[in-house]
Parts: structure tokens; sequence; C-alpha cells
């Protein structure tokens, strides 16, 4: 037995940075709603809502769940952002204070029958195609039923990290022109993190910002990686040319090498398909994966770092190496990697100074 084990170090400073951040580029009368559904994005929900709540006006999740948790900790706003589907969430929602995304006619027609107007997101489709009215059909609701009501309208982007997809563009013009169509009171929001890096003048009168605030936004480097993985080297070799590392021998040595074994492998959340070549960070110096990633292991070439032990630690991803790096190198999302980390991975998050 063994008590080493990997680790998901959390800085909550980073969460706090990235929100001022990203407020600043807003328009100052938006309100900034914190996406923390999935245990905020893997950074664990409780943790997070009291470090950020004194910069949150509201919080959006999917799950009723952690739409709870949050309210024993917070009385700001909580959008449930797909809805609810039975009399029994809809009471639930009611009772925590909670407001309600109404996507399609079933779950309006759940709403009308308690005859409570209040606190209504309406999503419409803008070229999404999952969720959201069709702009004629919430104009009929609309007009049946909304036009003395408060609410808010919404539409998601599929393509706001592309700031020059023509998707974006014809979104907005849906979205616009279908909002000139209803009373002066009707709240606007479209953005995500996406959106408010590209398009900061969309911000209206709610953003809905996840991934910026973990820092695992691509673009722009002033956002940080709000979570450190690593996990120490337990073995160092020296492998001859021609020699393979790991399953299958997918990496094959081009000269005498130095192969360092880290205590972490699929199992700890690490995807069994990242490259051979992706960096790292040991002692603060660049290496890079070399052979599949194992269950338990994960292979690295450390051939060329002067300074490396066993015991060292290897940063996968961290404030110093983003996460979206490792992200694009390997065709995935940083939103993959963070909500990926498994249970035996020790998660330490840390106190603000
Ligand atoms: C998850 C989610 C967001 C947050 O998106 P990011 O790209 O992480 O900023 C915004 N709106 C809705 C409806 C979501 O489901």
């Amino acid at each position: 037995m063994t008590t080493l084990n990997s680790e998901l170090l959390i800085e909550p400073e980073m969460f706090r940075s990235n929100i001022s951040y990203i407020k600043n580029l807003i328009n100052p009368s938006s309100n900034f709603m914190s996406v923390i559904k999935s245990d905020a994005y893997g950074h664990h929900l409780e943790s997070i809502v009291k470090d950020i709540d004194d910069l949150s006006d509201g919080y959006g999740v999917v799950r009723a769940d952690e739409a709870i948790k949050i309210r024993m900790l917070s009385k700001k706003k909580i959008l449930l952002m797909q809805g609810v589907y039975n009399d029994k969430d809809y009471k639930l929602a009611r009772e925590n204070n909670f407001d309600i995304v109404v996507h399609n006619s079933d779950q309006f027609n759940l709403i009308k029958k308690y005859n409570n107007f209040e606190n209504l997101w309406f999503k419409v489709n803008t070229g999404m195609n999952r969720l959201g009215f069709d702009i004629d059909d919430f104009l009929k609701i609309y007009n049946e039923y909304l036009t003395n009501t408060k609410f808010t309208l919404m539409t998601h982007l599929a393509s706001s990290n592309d700031p020059k997809a023509i998707s974006n563009e014809k979104q907005f013009s849906l979205f616009e022109s279908l909002r000139s169509k209803l009373h002066a009171d009707v709240s606007l929001s479209i953005a995500n993190t996406g959106c408010i890096m590209n398009f900061p003048e969309k911000s209206y009168d709610w953003v809905r910002c996840g991934i910026g605030i973990y820092g695992g936004y691509l673009n722009d480097t002033n956002i940080k990686t709000a979570m450190t993985l690593r996990s120490p080297i337990i073995n160092l070799r020296t492998i001859s040319k021609g020699e393979g590392v790991g399953y299958d021998g997918r990496a094959i040595a081009d000269k005498e090498m130095k192969i360092a074994s880290v205590y972490l492998g699929y199992a700890d959340g690490l995807p069994v398909g990242i490259k051979d070549g992706t960096k790292v960070l040991i002692n603060g110096n660049e290496a890079q994966i070399f052979g599949k990633v194992s269950m338990d292991l994960t292979t690295i070439d450390v051939t060329n770092l002067k300074e490396c032990s066993v015991g060292d630690w290897c940063e996968f991803f961290s404030p110093d190496l983003p996460i979206s790096n490792i992200a694009k190198s390997n065709d995935l999302i940083s939103y993959y990697l963070m909500t990926s980390i498994k249970s035996r991975v020790k998660k330490i998050y840390k106190n603000i100074n």
C-alpha cells in the first residue's frame, strides 16, 4: 500500500483575478453570472461559492441538487439553465427562489399550470439547434402571455470562440430582431466566455461566464488556469536508441533517453489518447509525454532535464502551464479536461490569503 497520490490543487485567488479581469471587459451595467455547473467545472462548488460570492450577481447551474447547495450559501440569483421537467422540480425551484429557464413548450405548459410567470428566462434557438424555442413559436407565446411580464430572453452561441464565424453574426441579428418586437422591460443574455472575449459589446443585461473563471480560455494569457494537476515521479530509467516505451511501444527512442514514470494515469482523468510530445512541467522546466498513458502511470521524456529525481512533481497543467495548451495540442477542450478528473485524485482547495 502507498499513500502517494496525484493531486489537484485549486487556487481561488485565480478565480477572483480572472473574474475581475473579465468584468473589466464588459459593460459596467451588465450583471455577472458565474456558471458553476458540474461542480464548478470540477473545482468544488461549495468552496467556490464562498470565495466568489461578492464578485457574482448570480449563479448558473443545470442540476437541482447543485442549485440547492448554492442556495444554502448564497442569497444571489440562481438560474436553472435547462429549466425543470416535472412538478416536483418546479415546486422545489419555486420554494428555493431559483430562476427557471423555459426552453420548450412542455416546460412552458408546466409554468402555465401554476400561473406564475416570475423569474423566468426564455431561451430561443438562433442556430445552435439543441434547446430553445424557434423564434415564431416564441412570439406566439409572448403575444399571448408575456406582453406585460418581466422576463429575460436568452440564447446561446454555437461558435463564440471564433470571432470570424459567420454564425455569430446570424445569431446576433436573429436575437436582436426578436428583441425589437418585445417590450422594453425584457432583459437580455447571450454571452458565455467566448462571446465576452470576442464580442464584449454583446454583454447586455447578463453575461453567463463559465470557463473564463477557471482559466480554460485559450486566447488571452491574462486569464490563468486555476487548477494544478500534478503527480510525483516514481521511477527513472535510461533506455537505448530503438527501444519502445509503454503499451504498444507507441513511442520509440531515437537516441539514448531518460524516461520518468509518473504516478498518474487515465484512471486519474488524464485522457488515454494524450499524444507524445504533450508538454508537462517538472521543477519549472518543460518535458514531454512519451508513450501511451496507462491506467496508473504516464511516461515522460526527461532526457534534457538537468534536475529531475524520483519524488519530483510533474505538472500536467497549472497557472504556469495553461490547461488550454494540453487541450489544444490534443484536439480536446479545457472543459473536458477539467471535468474529467477522477475522485481518487486528492483535491486540495487552497485558502484565500
Ligand atoms: C455552460 C453554459 C455557459 C457557460 O459557458 P462558458 O463557455 O463556460 O463560459 C453559458 N450559458 C449556458 C446556457 C451554459 O450552459
